[in-house]
């Protein structure tokens, strides 16, 4: 049995159901599970952190990530693309990836998250090169390395340039190759209990890069095996014109005509959604996977987020992939959402705890996950430490629920902790050798660049 006790926090800031902030109080973990939270509490711990002047909140959830793409940031030559364009000078570099980019872009990208206070992760890989084994086991190993909570995807791509798809022909499959590898990694690695570290969700790419016929064959599959649907949708209004041209209907009509909405779908960025769409969306209980910084690099449009909260969708936070963010930093977005819709919404914008809360019990949400994103007795120890001291936060422990979202926060958390385990301890990974992992990551980032 593992023991983990905070004692004595200055603020617990736990998104629970009543939304309760609680000064003063013990937090004690077991076996990676929340057991009793409040004032001196008896138990003894394998390990004690003293809470003084710590601010406690719920490990923040990703729920829209491309690892692989740590390794293709800041290039030059898609600095001024728009989504598109950007994505077809990319898939000659990402259709060179491999194993070793795989292991080496999780641990950097993972590492990058839990350093600014996210426990879980869902990573949306869809780039499947002939010739590559298990990259979805490869993860799963990285991830386990790093102790980060991971939600892994089996995305894919059937339609390439000559089919009127956007990826060049060797990164796409057929949809049979594509349904028994689904099944392969559901069977071998999602586990559905409470407390998993390990879960799979299907994820076609796109609908600009997918095929009708995947689109319903991973609905099917996914219904058969209660497992979760996830795809781009709504993310620019090229999308939108390529769905109007090819398919005669703008994109959640095309989706909803495949069984692609409900409470176990969710999308990334729904920028571009209607009125009736945003209703249909909130009737359907389908979320929304919010990246306002890859939205605002792509210039693809400002997700009608204030609408959607009011109407009742569920809507997470993400990072997007890091070759449109350019970094892996959740904490940095929970400042930019903020900031994005109090300049185009005003007074309709969500506060800085509602943003909070976006990036930990709604994303939890999207993940079909009630067991994390909120600090509670019964529920998963997954939360990070802020030591309130800190020159840059003077002056902003007046709402220590609102203030990352508001002043925000700079540098990497003190402490995080996932299913009970210290893996950030005074702002450095405690599971892998940083510097070293950094280095093999950059030789490998360089041949991998020079090979395209
Ligand atoms: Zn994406």
């Amino acid at each position: 049995m593992s023991t983990l006790m905070l004692r004595n926090l200055n603020t617990l800031i736990t998104c629970d159901r009543e939304d309760r902030i609680l000064e003063h109080v013990d937090l004690y973990c077991e076996d990676g599970f929340i057991r009793a939270i409040g004032p001196h509490l008896p138990q003894l711990a394998d390990r004690i952190i003293d809470g003084t002047h710590l601010w406690c909140y719920p490990g923040l959830i990703n729920t829209h990530h491309h690892l692989y793409q740590v390794f293709s940031r800041n290039l030059p030559q898609v600095q001024n693309m728009e989504l598109f364009d950007w994505l077809t000078t990319l898939y000659e570099i990402w259709k060179g990836l491999d194993e070793r980019v795989i292991r080496l872009s999780t641990l950097v990208g993972g590492g990058e998250l839990l350093k600014h206070g996210c426990t879980t992760c869902f990573d949306h890989h869809y780039v499947f090169p002939r010739n590559t084994a298990d990259l979805i086991g490869v993860q799963f190993a990285a991830a386990e390395e790093l102790g980060l909570r991971m939600f892994a995807s089996r995305g894919s791509m059937d339609l390439s340039k000559k089919d009127g798809g956007l990826p060049p022909d060797s990164v796409v499959q057929t949809v049979d190759e594509i349904m028994a590898d689904s099944i392969r990694l559901i069977e071998a690695y999602h586990d559905p209990k409470p407390g998993s570290m390990r879960q799979v969700a299907l994820a076609p790419c796109s609908p600009f890069s997918v095929s009708a016929d995947l689109l319903r064959q991973s609905a099917l599959l996914a219904r058969q095996y209660h497992v979760r649907l996830h795809t781009h949708l709504c993310e620019t209004k090229d999308e939108e014109r390529y769905m109007l041209e090819h398919h005669g209907v703008r994109p959640l009509e095309f989706m909803a005509s495949l069984d692609w909405t409900g409470p176990d779908v969710w999308y990334a960025h729904g920028i571009h959604f209607n009125d009736e769409e945003l209703c249909e969306l909130a009737r359907t209980g389908t979320g929304v996977a919010h990246c306002p910084i890859s939205n605002m690099k792509l210039a693809s449009g400002v997700a009608r987020v204030p609408e959607m909260l009011a109407l009742g969708v569920p809507v997470g936070l993400a990072v997007d992939g890091s070759a449109s963010n350019d970094g892996s930093s959740l904490m940095e977005e929970l400042r930019v959402c903020y900031l994005l819709h109090r300049l185009h919404a005003s007074q309709a914008a969500p506060s800085g705890y509602q943003v909070l809360k976006m990036a930990t019990r709604g994303s939890a949400r999207l993940l079909g996950r009630d067991d994390i994103g909120q600090l509670a007795v019964g529920k998963c120890a997954d939360l990070f430490l802020v030591d309130s001291r800190r020159l840059e936060l003077v002056g902003g422990e007046y709402s220590p629920a609102d203030v990352l979202a508001t002043v925000g926060l700079r540098g990497a958390v003190d402490y995080t902790v996932v299913n009970g385990s210290v893996v950030v301890e005074e702002g450095h990974l405690s599971t892998i050798d940083e510097a070293r992992v950094a280095e093999q990551a950059r030789n490998t980032c360089r041949t991998y660049l020079a090979k395209a």
